[in-house]
């Protein structure tokens, strides 16, 4: 670790600022998904149908700031949250830390580019719905949002000296 390092890789979670805390969300939009709780297994079932202030271009939440308002289940991650909950998509960057992992090239604080994170087909543009169109969320269950697609860092551009 040197001086120059970033600070998701210098500071424990707990230990960010808020402006970090925030700017670690890579803007994917998987944990605004519904998902299924299953009462004889406990096990989770992922849906497409995304909450219904998630903005489905962006990916990011249409109304952020009143959110908990509008939404009275959102869930505000903090680093205790972080240890309770176990539904967060493996690709979260959140989660990712907490496991003791680096942030993926596509992330944006990596990358330098808030359109990787949809390149690299992490976020739920283009393959989620919203919850008022999409009726019984059981006929909605993908598999897509709990696993990583396997995704190569694209070869820098040259540039002309
Ligand atoms: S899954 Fe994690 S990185 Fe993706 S939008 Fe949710 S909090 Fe942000
Ligand atoms: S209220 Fe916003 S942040 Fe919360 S689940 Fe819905 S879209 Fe996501």
């Amino acid at each position: 670790m040197s001086d120059t390092d970033p600070f998701w890789k210098t500071k424990r979670l707990a230990e960010m600022t808020r402006a970090e805390w925030e700017s670690l969300c890579d803007g994917c939009g998987r944990c605004c998904l519904h998902k299924l709780r299953y009462e004889d297994t406990a096990s989770l079932a992922y849906t497409n149908v995304a909450c219904r202030l998630l903005d489905l271009d962006t990916c990011r939440c249409s109304d952020y700031a009143n959110r908990r308002r509008r939404v009275p289940d959102c869930v505000q991650l903090t680093p205790r949250v972080l240890r309770e909950i176990d539904w967060l998509p493996p690709s979260c960057a959140y989660r990712r830390l907490a496991a003791g992992k680096d942030l993926a090239w596509w992330h944006p604080l990596v990358s330098g580019d808030p359109e990787t994170v949809h390149e690299a087909g992490i976020s739920v543009r283009g393959r989620a719905v919203g919850e008022k169109r999409a009726g019984p969320l059981d006929h909605h269950i993908v598999e897509w949002p709990g696993s990583v697609p396997r995704t190569r860092r694209p070869p820098r551009k040259e540039t002309a000296p």
